[in-house]
């Protein structure tokens, strides 16, 4: 274990996409923090394999299980899968996302179907298991062991661009800004059912998804322009704001939206008044 304070200690989280980037830290990181973590991945069973390699490797429980999020059936068996192996859930970490980029005009409906499907249906599938698995969790009372704290956390990887337009990268920015209302939303709903939801927004961090930007020495000095605090973000920067919202520390946040993005959101061209 590489910390030792174990604050999820006997706690079982699910994280999506968890084969690379953001999702694999979140996972290394809960594990690290005590938790049984359910590896999700929809392609890659390798990497997938590795995050559950490392997890273990450090002394960590986790399991392997193949989900595409934006699957009713899929996202059924894996929410089943952990009941069966752990018992219980206790956090959501609904991280799956990808990009299929597209200048408006050329967009086809696939491209935007596509993005749609995994990044706003997916977390509408995943959020909904897990709230249906923590309400009744909450009705049997030896297995709520939190007191008059959460039953269940969920935390939305959303971004900056819920809220930053991105000319070319309409379903993105569409699904992003989607999951902001659908967590606020559902939030709303669930609270009285004392289960936490909130979100995620990085800004530019470093990790497959973008490696076009930060690979090129030319496009990373453009993307300087756009962060104050002058350096790319990295998975583990998100990661730490992730255990923070899942965990008992954030207890009364609910339903809110923490930017994870070095400033990006603070309009750095009016840094020279503009
Ligand atoms: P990544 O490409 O490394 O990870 C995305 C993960 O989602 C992969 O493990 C991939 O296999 C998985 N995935 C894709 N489709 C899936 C599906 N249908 N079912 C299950 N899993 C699926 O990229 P990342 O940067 O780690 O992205 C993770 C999340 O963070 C995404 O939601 C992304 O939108 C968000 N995000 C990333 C950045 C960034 O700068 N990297 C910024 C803002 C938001």
């Amino acid at each position: 274990m590489t910390d030792s304070s174990l604050k999820f200690k006997e706690q079982v989280a699910i994280v999506t996409g968890a084969s690379s980037g953001i999702g694999k830290a979140c996972a290394i990181h809960l594990a690290n923090l005590g938790a049984h973590v359910v590896v999700n991945y929809s392609s890659s069973q390798d990497e997938g394999q590795k995050t559950v390699d490392e997890i273990t490797s450090n002394g960590g429980s986790a399991i392997l299980v193949k989900a595409d999020v934006s699957n009713e059936e899929e996202v059924k068996a894996m929410f089943n899968e952990t009941i069966s192996k752990y018992g219980k859930l206790d956090i959501l970490v609904s991280n799956a996302g990808l990009q299929q980029d597209a200048p408006f005009l050329e967009m086809t409906l696939k491209q935007w179907q596509k993005v749609i499907d995994v990044n706003l249906t997916g977390q509408f599938l995943c959020c909904r298991e897990a709230a249906r698995i923590f309400v009744e969790q909450s009705k049997k009372p030896q297995e709520n062991n939190h007191n008059e704290l959460s039953i269940g956390k969920i935390v939305l990887m959303s971004s900056v661009h819920d809220v930053i337009p991105w000319a070319g990268h309409v379903n993105y920015a569409a699904s992003k800004g989607g999951v902001m209302m659908f967590m606020k939303t559902i939030s709303q709903e669930l609270a009285p059912h004392k289960i936490r939801v909130n979100s995620v927004s990085p800004g530019a961090i470093k990790t497959p998804i973008n490696k076009e930007v930060w690979s090129d020495p030319q496009k990373y000095d453009g993307l300087m322009d756009l962060i104050p605090y002058k350096r790319i973000g990295t998975p583990r920067d998100v990661a730490k704001a992730v255990a923070w919202l899942a965990s008992d520390d954030s207890d009364y946040v609910n339903g809110e939206t923490l930017y994870i993005d070095g400033g990006m959101t603070l309009y750095p061209e009016f840094a020279d008044n503009g």
